[in-house]
């Protein structure tokens, strides 16, 4: 393989996905070495069937607002390849999602999820329909006319959808009705589901704690404690929330957080109190970061920035693709930061990237360090089959069982001749490896 030339080729098939190439071509390169030692991934032509994905389902969603218009979104799924295990990824509501969006994002998650140790192939969903500001009846009726067209591509051992940016515990319990209601059969065939039907404890904590697992992982490469460092962290939703959470149990104090709109920085510290307001106001009353300065003066609420040019030890992006770019990056390693670790995907530009790396920073991509939310959602997937719960230490202590394999592959994979971890090649060679084989294995399908 010429990953360069494979790349290429991508750019004139798919012209109008940005997203999906800059995902391809951040892989490609790191595991040309590994692939080319292997003659017969070439004569199979491995490379284009891993980049491309097995299907892609894009259908039209019509639902009625509160004032009886007739509104449509577009849905998609995106199955990218199920080598080894059923289709498995989230479902993202949100107004910016096209299809290379998805695309770029169902690739990571073939890696990613390979990562896990789990079976589990790589999918991706959802809508340009935003949850943000309808009500909760047309939040309803859109999920429910989303699976009247998903539901026949979806099942426990087909594809297994989740949350994402925009779908919560309340949009996947949605789904799982209406999937229900449809096919007469109750399955595990969604994760992130409800405690009461079927959903994991700890699945709403997974992505945020694995991040930090993640985290203190590569501190303890440098013999570094994360206890007493300042964190910068981005996004204020699910992933941000308990990323934040698990900092302050190990003694760390989370300085920003932020939406859309722009960030807060509290200079004595998010602590305990200040997270409850945080997950009250953004899970109860879904308002916006920009109110916890009304709550609390202290802090500072900046609009339309982000957070990487504040002073701190340690920076977790946890809000979405694109958000740390090289003046960002540049930035952050001026202030001293000792360790950036994904909690979303892809947020750091390719420049952004080569920046930490070339710093030799502590530098965690999203496809490893943000595994652990689809880690939980394959434990949820588990305890269904075999109709049982386990206890939230059971599934704690698993995923962090996970995180460390995941973190000790990527040094294994990963470390250079000058002893600095490559996380982004340990985690794609090491992701890639095992797709490869399975696909071997089982011939031109
Ligand atoms: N959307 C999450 C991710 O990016 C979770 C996917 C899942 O649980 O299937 O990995």
């Amino acid at each position: 393989m010429n990953a360069a030339k494979v790349v290429e080729d991508l750019k004139v098939r798919f012209p109008n996905e940005p997203e999906y190439i800059q995902a391809v071509s951040q892989v490609l390169p790191t595991i040309e070495e590994e692939y080319n030692k292997h003659p017969e991934f070439e004569k199979y032509n491995l490379i284009e069937r891993l980049c491309i994905p097995d299907r892609v389902i894009e259908f039209r969603v019509t639902w009625v607002d509160d004032k009886g218009n007739v509104q449509t979104n577009m849905g998609y799924r995106i199955q990218h390849n199920n080598a080894i295990g059923p289709y498995k990824g989230g479902i993202r509501y949100h107004k910016s999602v096209n299809l290379g969006i998805l695309k770029f994002l169902a690739f990571e998650q073939t890696f990613k999820n390979s990562l896990t140790t789990l079976p589990m192939g790589g999918a991706k969903g959802g809508s340009d329909f935003s949850p943000r500001g309808k009500s909760e009846a047309e939040v309803m009726r859109f999920c429910q006319a989303f699976m009247n067209e998903l539901y026949r591509h979806i099942g426990p051992d087909e594809d297994v959808p989740a949350g994402d940016i925009g779908v919560g515990g309340r949009e996947v319990g949605y789904m799982f009705g209406q999937y229900k209601k449809l096919t007469h059969q109750f399955q595990g065939v969604l994760t992130g589901k409800g405690i009461q039907f079927g959903g994991s404890l700890i699945r709403p904590e997974a992505t945020g704690y694995g991040t930090v697992y993640f985290l203190t992982s590569m501190l303890a490469t440098r013999g570094i404690e994360l206890a007493g460092k300042k964190v910068l962290i981005s996004g204020a939703g699910n992933v941000a929330q308990y990323a934040a959470e698990k900092c302050l149990q190990l003694g760390a104090i989370p300085m920003t957080m932020s939406d859309s709109d722009g960030y807060i920085y509290d200079p004595d510290g998010i602590d305990r109190a200040k997270l409850d307001y945080i997950m009250e106001l953004k899970n109860v009353e879904r308002g916006r970061i920009k109110e916890y300065v009304e709550e609390y003066p202290t802090a500072k609420y900046y609009e339309g920035k982000r957070p990487w040019y504040e002073k701190a030890d340690i920076a977790l992006p946890c809000a979405t693709q694109n958000e740390i770019n090289g003046d960002e990056a540049a930035a952050l390693v001026k202030n001293g930061v000792i360790a950036v670790a994904e909690g979303a995907n892809m947020p750091s530009l390719p420049e952004a990237i080569k920046i930490f790396q070339d710093a030799k920073i502590l530098y965690a991509p999203g496809k490893a360090s943000n595994a652990g939310g689809v880690s939980v959602s394959g434990l949820e997937m588990s305890q269904n089959s075999e109709r049982l719960s386990w206890t939230a230490k059971e599934v704690d202590d698993y995923l962090k069982r996970i995180m460390n394999d995941i973190h000790e592959n990527c040094v294994k994979y990963g470390t250079q001749a000058d002893g600095y971890i490559n996380y982004v090649k340990g985690a794609n060679v090491a992701g890639f490896m095992k797709v490869a084989k399975a696909m071997m294995a089982q011939g031109l399908v």
